[in-house]
This record gives C-alpha cells, structure tokens and sequence, in this order.
C-alpha cells in the first residue's frame, strides 16, 4: 500500500522539525514531542485508509476537541531517528468521546502518544480559546533556557522583563510575555491542566529545570518563538547572569507602542 500522507506538506513539515529539534541540542534521548492539529480536509485528502487501528482510553476532559484530527509524536520516540521510521514514531489520531482513535501510524497502532498527551490536548484546547488558528504544540529541551531557570529567578514577570531587556525581538515576538510553572512532576499528572491554564494566556510556558512548551500557528511561527527564547537565554548567560545594561521598561514599553502590541 503507498502511503500517500508521508508526501502530505504536514508530514514532511513535521519529519524535519524534528530533526531540526535534535540537531539543535533541543531533544536529547527520548526528549521532546508534539501534536499539530489537521484539519479534516488535510485527513480526507492525505489519508487513504479510514479504517481504526487502535483506541485508546482518555482519563482527561477532551471537551471542545471532539472530532478533531491530530498529528503526535509516540511515547518513547527519538527525535534524532523519526525521519528513519516516521509511520512507527508518529500517529495520526482523532479525539472521540473518553478515548482516542488511531487512524494512522504508531506502528499500526501498537505504540502509544508520547506521555505528555494530556498536556498537550489541554493546551491545544487553552490555545484555541485565544486564537482559533493555533495548529502545533511543542515540547523540548533547550538547553540555555533551561541553564537560564537555574541561573535567574523562576518568577515568569520577572523573567519576562529580563528576557524583554535583551533584544528588541523579544517584546515583538512575544509581547504576552512567558509563563512559568513551579517544579512539577512531568507526565500526566497535574502539570498537564497547570501547563494549559498558563496557555491561556502565553504562548510559551516554561518547566524550570525542564523545558518549554511553546504553541503557534504552523512550525516556522512556533519554532521561530523557541528560537528566540532560546538565544536569549544564550546571550543571557554569555553575560553572566548579569545584566548592567541593557534594554529599559521605558524602551520596551516605546518598542510596543510603536509596533501596537499592547
Ligand atoms: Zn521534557
């Protein structure tokens, strides 16, 4: 059977972004997932089987995402390797009434979505909220923001600012400002529901001494809002943790007013 979905501009998409992921130092061992949102017509077109290879139980509220359609990362994947096995790394799946439904992928539907699922769902949900357009949520280790949580306070207005201070980017590119969860076990437990009430209101959430989940519209917006929290954070620490100059509040706020951001 050809497999017509890997030629789909989303799979291709999704295969190089985590490549991409790897070779940027953001997902070691089994480090990072994802979960891009398809539109039913991108399934009608891209799929030519409609068959169920598996459904698996849901423990969470999927309210508002019934019906729809998700590209994710499998539990256990290597993003170094997804472009190696794609249809045994990635799944296209269906959120029914208290299970999901594998329609492609995951090895026929013998592995499951990554761990962080639940989360990623609930963010999925907190983003559309905000922004029906929103298409991709993503998990991954960069490696100064995390040196960065260790390195400055963990309280995320503070953050911001700092973050704010570096690099006019900054302010443009997430004039909400980051959120910040205090340490949490990671999996499905209560960081999934923490990660999404934050998502409510940011785009990107850190994981002191963890990670980021970041959300957008299509890879190139989202990976572009890791890329530059992630720079930051590296020119952040090439100055020591230290700032003695730097962009002021009174710079920022001039920085906003002239490009209508708040
Ligand atoms: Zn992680």
């Amino acid at each position: 059977m050809t497999d017509r979905v890997m030629k789909a501009p989303f799979m291709e998409e999704a295969v190089e972004s985590c490549r991409y992921f790897w070779e940027a130092g953001w997902g070691e061992n089994h480090a990072g997932n994802l979960s891009y949102l398809l539109s039913e017509d991108e399934v009608n077109t891209w799929l030519s089987q409609s068959n169920i290879l598996n459904s698996i139980p849901i423990k969470f509220d999927t309210g508002g995402l019934s019906g729809k359609y998700f590209l994710v990362t499998r539990a256990g994947a290597f993003f170094r390797t997804i472009h190696k096995h794609p249809r045994k790394d990635l799944g296209i799946i269906r959120i029914d009434d208290g299970k999901l439904s594998v329609l492609w992928g995951f090895d026929e539907g013998r592995n499951r979505p990554t761990s962080e699922f639940p989360a990623h769902m609930l963010c999925h949900r907190a983003r559309l909220q905000s922004d029906a357009n929103n298409k991709l949520i993503m998990h991954c280790h960069p490696t100064h923001t995390i040196a960065m949580t260790f390195a400055h306070e963990t309280e995320e207005q503070a953050f911001t600012k700092t973050m704010w201070s570096l690099n006019s980017e900054c302010v443009l590119v997430f004039p909400e400002g980051l959120g910040m969860l205090p340490w949490m076990v990671c999996g499905e437990g209560e960081i999934g529901p923490a990660t999404a009430k934050k998502m409510e209101q940011y785009r990107v959430v850190l994981w002191p001494y963890h990670g980021i989940f970041a959300a957008g519209k299509s890879f190139e917006d989202t990976i572009g809002l890791i890329e530059t929290v992630e720079k930051n954070a590296q020119v952040y620490l090439l100055n020591g943790g230290k700032i003695q100059r730097g962009i002021s509040e009174e710079q920022v706020r001039k920085l906003a007013e002239a490009f209508q951001l708040w």
